[in-house]
């Protein structure tokens, strides 16, 4: 009989591909490993096995696999079904959620020469072209190899680009077939077993009355051995004893000492649980019952507590429940707020069996997490990790929690799988009938809604821990500010004045400028005016080179004005202001302070993040001033101020969201200030103080936000009250594109019965040479959203099967955001 196996390939492919295998291999391989395939001309995969089978493929032959990579499925099935809902919810092939999920160690190809480096940050904006192609060339594949780059650039000479790559950070080069992880080795030194007897030992140790230095080393290994009863590594024998290495190689020489290595994991924390004693007050204990009950009745719980309530105290409790069970524990965060200050929390509570998973970590770092994970290792018992970490293996997951969970960066916005972490995570918490609490002190509009609608349960806490009050938030009109000539640059005579009296009184200071958004919008300086889409609630973007303003959500455009259209005057300012110049004005205007500045630009490296981070905390810093980075879950116990520089940027972006996500912003920045018994002060510079959601971030009322986000959503008809797809349409020929995306949106609104807006242009419209238009599809509540999907898919091979269309690219956004 002929046995073949279904592999799946880490390649935007919707099929399965069927490989040979003989009866031996046939009863070997399982699904969820990974085997090696040769795949189009010359190129070897690694797929994941999928199943085995009798039946021959009727369109093609089948070839032999060339290995079986793994002793034991590297994916178990609850990964598969997961991931498979994935793929399904947010259109994109199960492959490409693999390339996603599995640590690029895992997936190497044939000849591999560069991959991506995903542990930089990479801004692109700053490649030459040739190594932007090259850069882009790997988004879409895993690697290329020396003669694949020559073919993109067309060139001949392609090494000095690709060492361009390499000391950029942009690429990886590997020069292995297969490149086994390598487990880092450490030297350990026992004594040897000869001399474990007392009466060997202390002959032993007259012989050597007359080596002081070797004696020395004994003692520090018998001291070392009875203080941690843990093997002792050469180095901190080394340390310990004072003595050099060349008296240790002679003692082993001798064969008194002996040498050995164990493989020690990278990502290893040997400090114990301290098990600090945490008592819940009232306030949490009462949320913690609430959260019980929901879980009693089988839903996610909603955590909304205020900032610096102590919601963390109360995962902690709800994870010591799970680790008691002996279940594990998924803790994820938004990357930006996933600081060594929480991971040091979360150890000294639980101790090692914190194991922790996100992009800064090195591919061998991930690949012993996922070691340790699949394992079931109690070293991993609790994973906290960024998006990505919803991936692992787990195979007996008991809770996971989704702190921050109104964060927009749970979105993957690039490549597919365009999945949202926290509704990923959801489901994941029922494929293994796992707990699940969503924490934040800004519910997003999304969760809260299913709260209304009982779907999730709900736990408030409504007051800080420790009696800590509330900020004080108050909002600086800038109009005013302006007309009465009391601006020195950006700041506001109150915001001056208020940060002088903080650093004399040797308290600290955060200043909140985001700087965001590729298109800007055009603000008068002197009403502070924003120019609005009367279709849409969002504010219409400048577009250069046609020096127009236009709605990316439904087209709507108009010629921009020389003058304001609320006021009148020609104070029309294009470019928003950023970070750096808030921190030149500083330091004119307070010499004295130290400035640290926390953006994309200053956190580039590693720990740079982290340093910045320790030395604001170590109050070596005054001031700190940062885009949305600073906003983020830190603690700091001397800030007295938070000054935010200008609401408006936020509240314009063009964005149905912007609202809501000013409200949080806003107010998850404002809780950064007066952590202790002083009461801290928020001041928001902004043109419109009359604003609602400015108002509600003042009074704190997230109840009047949601109320009224809810009520637009209805009106403009956004979600949560609809699900919105998008569909972007690329090419490089302007007008197949306009024609292809024409055709689609024509489909669209033939075959769905809901409402198709567009095509229509993005700020952006044109990237590398590529031409760009969304369609947005909007589905109504009541209608099957796979339906629709399948109705897409349809439209898409019809769409594929127009031959001129052929180079023309879709890419779907499900619940874009
Ligand atoms: P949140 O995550 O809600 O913003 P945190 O969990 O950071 O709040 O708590 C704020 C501060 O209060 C932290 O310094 C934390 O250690 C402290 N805290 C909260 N709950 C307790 C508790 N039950 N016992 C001791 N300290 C607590
Ligand atoms: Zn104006
Ligand atoms: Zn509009």
């Amino acid at each position: 009989m002929s046995w073949f196996l279904d592999v799946v390939l880490p390649i935007p492919l919707e099929r399965r591909f069927t490989y040979q295998i003989n009866q031996e291999e046939a009863k070997f391989i399982k699904r969820g490993m990974r085997i090696a395939v040769p795949f189009g001309k010359s190129k070897i995969y690694t797929a994941l096995a999928y199943s085995v089978h009798n039946r021959a493929p009727e369109a093609y032959e089948a070839k032999s696999i060339y290995q079986i990579l793994d002793e034991v499925p590297l994916v178990n099935e609850i990964q598969f079904r997961h991931w498979q809902w994935i793929a399904e919810y947010y259109m994109c092939t199960l492959g490409e959620v693999i390339r996603s999920a599995l640590p690029s160690a895992f997936l190497l190809e044939s000849e591999t020469l560069i991959l991506p480096n995903k542990d930089s940050d990479i801004d692109d904006m700053a490649l030459k072209d040739d190594e932007f192609l090259i850069y882009e060339a790997l988004q879409h594949q895993s690697l290329l190899k020396i003669s694949e780059v020559a073919e993109i650039v067309d060139k001949k000479n392609v090494l000095p680009l690709v060492n361009r790559l390499v000391q950029k950070e942009v690429v990886l080069l590997k020069e292995e077939l297969y490149e086994q992880y390598k487990p880092k080795q450490v030297k350990f030194v026992r004594l040897a077993p000869d001399f474990e007897q007392e009466e060997q030992l202390e002959v032993l140790l007259a012989t050597l009355s007359r080596a002081p230095q070797q004696s020395k080393v004994l003692l520090a290994l018998f001291q070392l051995t009875a203080k941690t009863k843990k093997p002792i590594p050469l180095k901190e024998l080394v340390k310990e004893s004072g003595v050099s290495r060349a008296v240790i190689k002679s003692l082993v020489k001798k064969l008194i000492l002996e040498e050995y290595e164990l493989r020690q994991d990278r990502v290893s924390f040997d400090g114990e649980a301290t098990n600090l004693e945490v008592v819940l007050n009232e306030y949490q204990r009462n949320a913690l019952e609430s959260i019980d009950s929901s879980f009693e009745e089988g839903k996610v719980a909603l955590l909304h507590g205020v900032t610096s309530s102590g919601k963390t105290e109360v995962y902690f409790k709800c994870i010591e429940k799970v680790i008691e069970e002996g279940r594990q524990v998924l803790y994820l965060l938004p990357e930006i707020a996933l600081t060594s200050q929480l991971i040091g929390r979360l150890r000294d509570y639980f101790g090692d069996k914190i194991a922790v998973y996100h992009s800064k970590y090195s591919i061998h770092e991930r690949v012993e997490a996922w070691q340790n994970v699949l394992n079931n290792l109690e070293k991993a018992q609790i994973v906290i990790g960024a998006r990505s970490a919803l991936f692992l293996p787990f195979s007996d997951l008991g809770l996971v929690v989704v702190d921050e969970e109104h964060e927009n960066s749970f979105k993957q916005f690039d490549p597919a799988p365009r999945y949202h972490a926290r509704d990923a995570s959801v489901v994941l918490a029922s494929l293994h009938s796992a707990k699940c609490i969503l924490g934040s002190a800004t519910p997003s509009v999304e969760s809260m809604d299913n709260v209304k609608k009982g779907k999730y349960g709900y736990a408030h806490i409504q007051y800080r821990y420790g009696q800590v009050l509330m900020p004080d938030v108050k909002l600086v009109d800038l109009k005013d500010a302006v007309k009465r000539k009391r601006m020195k640059g950006h700041f506001s005579e109150t915001l001056f004045l208020a940060i002088e009296e903080a650093l004399n009184q040797g308290e600290q200071i955060i200043l909140f400028q985001n700087r965001r958004g590729f298109a800007p919008i055009v603000e008068c300086t002197t009403c502070g005016h924003v120019a609005q889409c009367p279709n849409c609630d969002v504010s219409l973007t400048y577009h250069q080179n046609r020096n127009q303003l236009r709605c990316h959500y439904c087209g709507y455009h108009m010629a921009l004005q020389n003058a304001c259209q609320a006021c009148g005057s020609s104070t029309l300012d294009k470019k928003g202001f950023g970070t750096e110049q808030i921190e030149q004005e500083l330091k004119t205007l307070f010499p004295e302070a130290h400035v640290g500045r926390m953006d994309l630009d200053t956190t580039r490296g590693k720990y740079a993040y982290e340093k910045l981070i320790t030395s604001f905390e170590q109050q070596e810093l005054d001031v700190l001033v940062g885009t949305q980075m600073v906003v983020k879950g830190l603690d700091f116990r001397n800030v007295s101020l938070v000054g935010v520089m200008n609401a408006d940027s936020l509240l314009n972006f063009p964005d149905y969201r912007a609202h809501e996500r000013t409200f949080q912003m806003l107010t998850q920045v404002a809780g950064r200030a007066g952590r202790t018994q002083k009461q801290g002060k928020v001041l928001i510079q902004t043109y419109n103080p009359y604003h609602q959601i400015l108002q509600q971030v003042t009074t704190n009322d997230y109840d009047k936000m949601f109320e009224q986000q809810y009520y637009e959503r209805e009106q403009f008809k956004y979600p949560p009250v609809v699900r919105i797809i998008k569909i972007t349409l690329k090419d490089k020929d302007f007008n197949k594109l306009n024609e292809a995306s024409l055709w689609f949106a024509q489909s669209l609104t033939n075959v769905l019965k809901c409402s198709v807006l567009g095509p229509e242009y993005p700020p952006v419209s044109r990237i590398r040479r590529d031409y760009l238009k969304n369609i947005l599809v909007k589905v109504p509540k009541s209608q099957s959203i796979s339906q629709t999907k399948n109705s897409i898919k349809g439209i898409e091979k019809s769409f594929n099967a127009i031959s001129k269309y052929k180079s023309v690219r879709l890419v779907y956004n499900v619940d874009h955001i």
